[in-house]
């Protein structure tokens, strides 16, 4: 028998030893979590400054959306798309009302809701637009991230998302990111979309120029493309808009949700669009058997609504600002950049710093959890409830780490 010093040791090793290891996490092991804070099993309280890499917006356990999830489960959990159920209905109202699109359908994971996007931008293709069968393109951009499925990494950019996993679905092809040029240079009359997140967020909190949403958006009305943007990570209040679109006033045809709209619970994603695009599917073109189910659609409108009614959009735009300000003004020698919008921060980190690895382990032992992205990158998104006093508080804790040597 293996003996531990500790449980944390303990649950550490179960977990190696029985799970794939398709994760390289830090070495803390919670247990509770309650707005902006976790817990881990030792009893040490640290700052949450990843959010489920956004899928908990509204902050961990938030009362409303928990007592949402726990009466719906304890009615009626599943039916399948086979029956209707009391939830769904009042849920698309609400997305479509808050969002303004005509339609949506409901999906479970974010990778779900891009594959549907795509499955509904190529019978939009070859239903709406006439481009010939088989031959639909979309256009991505390098640097993406939108989920793992096969299609998915099939036009990934990253080659340890791709490697050992072909062959990939064909009919992508992939343009610089920030390059509304090069896009159009792509297009050819057989282009049915362009997929683009807003800002890349797995990629690095990569910020495009200022306009490139804009310029994209013209681009594609010329042209008949449609626009979809992705946005899991980045829609539903954390760059200080509902969508981070909105800041340049682009209207995409399609955007997928997920993440934070369930507000960490549960999963629960979503295609947004109008009746032109998603008005392709008819009954036995798609489904998933959970996707639109009861306690998903029931913690969704409580996700949603907790996000509008407690102001945490606005809070994302004013705090993010702050952070940001406050994250510049240590001025460390290791940093290139801060950048990101509202609650959407990266941190990037000179090449010579080391990698970004070192700073995050170090600041899990000030009592702030963030994970770097790439190797240079640490992201601070914590959840959108967050106050100045808090920021003030992480600020005390994440100097001295990057004023290290
Ligand atoms: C997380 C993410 C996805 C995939 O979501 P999953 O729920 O992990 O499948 C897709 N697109 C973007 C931009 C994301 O950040």
């Amino acid at each position: 028998m293996e003996t531990f010093r500790t449980v944390t040791e303990e649950l550490i090793a179960l977990e190696d030893r029985y799970g794939a290891h398709n994760y390289h996490p830090l070495d803390v092991v919670l247990t509770r979590g309650e707005g902006i804070w976790v817990w881990d099993v030792d009893g040490n309280r640290y700052m949450d400054c990843l959010s489920a890499y956004s899928a908990v917006n509204q902050g961990h356990a938030h009362p409303r959306i928990r007592q949402a999830l726990i009466d719906q489960a304890s009615r009626l959990p599943l039916t399948s798309r086979a029956f209707r159920n009391d939830q769904l209905g009042r849920f698309y109202q609400q997305v479509c009302e808050l969002t303004g699109y005509e339609m949506v359908l409901p999906m479970n994971t974010g990778a779900e809701a891009v594959e549907t996007a795509i499955k509904a931008a190529r019978k939009w293709g070859y239903t709406v637009k006439g481009v010939p069968d088989g031959q639909a393109e979309i256009i991505a951009c390098a640097g993406n991230f939108a989920g793992r499925t096969v299609t998915i990494i099939g036009f990934s950019t990253e080659a340890q998302y791709r490697d050992g996993f072909g062959p990939f679905t064909p009919g992508f092809k992939v343009v610089p990111y920030g390059d509304a040029k090069a896009l159009e240079a792509a297009i050819t009359p057989n282009t049915v979309a362009f997929l683009v997140e807003p800002i890349q967020g797995e990629g690095g909190v990569i910020v495009p120029p200022a306009g490139y949403l804009r310029q994209v958006r013209e681009i594609c009305t010329r042209h008949n493309v449609l626009m979809i943007a992705d946005e899991i990570q980045t829609g539903l209040g954390r760059t200080g808009k509902l969508f981070a679109c909105d800041h340049e006033d682009v209207r995409p045809d399609a955007v997928t949700i997920g993440k934070a709209l369930s507000g960490g619970f549960y999963p629960v994603s979503a295609v947004l669009a109008n009746r032109e695009v998603l008005g392709v599917f008819r009954p036995g073109d798609h489904g998933s058997t959970f996707g639109g189910n009861p306690l998903g659609a029931a913690v969704g409108q409580a996700a949603l609504s907790v996000l509008v009614e407690e102001n945490m959009i606005e809070n994302a735009a004013a705090m993010g600002e702050y952070f940001q300000d406050m994250l510049a003004e240590i001025n460390s020698p290791h940093v290139k950049e801060v950048r990101g919008k509202g609650l959407m921060i990266g941190v990037e980190l000179k090449p010579e710093a080391g990698g970004a690895r070192r700073f995050c382990e170090a600041l899990q032992h000030n009592g702030i959890l963030a994970k770097e992205t790439h190797r240079d990158i640490i992201r601070f998104a914590p959840p959108l409830v967050i106050t100045q006093a808090d920021i003030d508080w992480a600020i005390e804790r994440i100097r001295p780490v990057l004023l290290m040597d």
